[in-house]
């Protein structure tokens, strides 16, 4: 059995979680799936928003399923982003935002360590003042570009493009060194195609023309909203799936937050929560290779989406009626179909 640990979080992260581990569940991938607490609601009621025994089984385990985590726009006392902290304590320096549609093949890397979510902030003594500190070293920058033009050569396209999104033009030091770190890096990377935009642009970019990328590698904030942007071409929130990764670690998340908003009513989208427990059985698959029950898993589950997303039910962010619970349903129906075409 291998170890997963899995972290509801608050708001429709628990909802779309237990609709992840239903499907998973459903296939025969022999996982142990362990639930720990983190977030507001873990703040409210024992002071902690990253429990030490939840960051201790976040250790251990050999991969994370994580929903969401409502963080207060207003600071609060002791209270950090237990997403954040669990990135930079699990050395998870690469986070992978793919965007799959007709009209978008693309792949944004972001940088998740640093940048300006170093959580190095502080405010004058009169309030009249806050800094931030942008921090960018060359050694992370040089590990993300790595995993970028890695990742480019995997994906196999007639021509592969890595695109460099930063704001040199302005951001002289920081920005200047990630660019400078990231074309040098492309030096390594001959059969791979490198150009370079500006954040602005690529934003627009991404927009009107997001069929003329293929890797984008970028800071982290840049790509926190950069992928936001993208997702849009897939379905929205709802669908975007991303994998936080280290040399020891992986987590999976969906790219939406807790969306207080829908929390509660059986109405928040659950697909992109199954879409990370595929990805997230399909990356445990490759460390345990005499295990084949771990890729038939992943293969069956993303069938099964493609299934549901094609032919329904939809949730209402996909201009459906269907409930959270409908979706799994049909999900985990569609699950009993493609095994039998998984195992042709
Ligand atoms: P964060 O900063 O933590 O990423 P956020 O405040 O930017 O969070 P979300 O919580 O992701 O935003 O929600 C943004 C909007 O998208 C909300 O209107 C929310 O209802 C919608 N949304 C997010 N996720 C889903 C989902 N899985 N299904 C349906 N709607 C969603």
């Amino acid at each position: 059995m291998i170890d997963v640990l899995v972290i509801p979080g608050d708001g429709i992260g628990p909802e779309v979680v237990a609709a992840a581990r239903a499907v998973v569940q459903a296939t025969a991938a022999p996982l142990r799936l362990h639930e720990a607490p983190a977030g507001w609601d873990a703040f409210v009621r024992g002071g902690v928003a990253l429990p030490a025994d939840t960051l201790a089984a976040a250790h251990t385990a050999s991969a994370i399923l994580f929903g969401a985590v409502a963080s207060p726009s207003a600071p609060v006392a002791g209270y950090r982003s237990p997403i954040v902290e669990l990135r930079q304590r699990l050395g998870l320096g690469a986070n992978l935002r793919p965007v799959h549609s007709v009209s978008a093949d693309l792949v944004v890397v972001r940088e998740n360590t640093e940048g300006l979510y170093s959580g190095r902030e502080h405010i004058s003594d009169d309030g009249a003042t806050a800094i931030a500190e942008r921090v960018i070293t060359r050694q992370a920058s040089a590990h993300i570009a790595h995993v970028a033009f890695r990742l480019a050569q995997q994906r196999e396209r007639p021509q592969p493009r890595v695109t460099i999104v930063h704001k040199a033009n302005i951001l002289r030091a920081t920005c200047g060194l990630f660019r400078q770190t990231a074309l040098q890096v492309a030096a390594d990377y001959p059969d791979v195609l490198v150009d370079e935009l500006l954040v602005d642009t690529a934003a627009l970019q991404l927009v009107a023309h997001p069929e003329r990328f293929d890797v984008l590698v970028t800071t982290n904030l840049f790509g926190d909203i950069l992928s936001d942007v993208a997702c849009f071409h897939a379905g929205g929130l709802g669908m975007a799936r991303s994998a936080n990764l280290g040399a020891r670690h992986a987590l999976f998340e969906p790219v939406h937050g807790a969306a207080p908003d829908i929390a509660g009513r059986d109405r928040a989208n659950p697909l992109a929560a199954i879409g990370c427990a595929a990805w997230m059985l399909a990356h445990l698959a490759q460390q345990h290779a005499a295990v084949p029950a771990l890729a038939t898993a992943a293969r069956q589950i993303e069938q099964a989406l493609a299934w549901v997303r094609d032919h329904g039910p939809l949730t209402p962010d996909l201009g459906g009626t269907a409930t959270t619970g409908a979706v799994t349903a049909a999900v985990i129906a569609a699950l009993g179909s493609t095994a039998q075409e998984v195992a042709r």
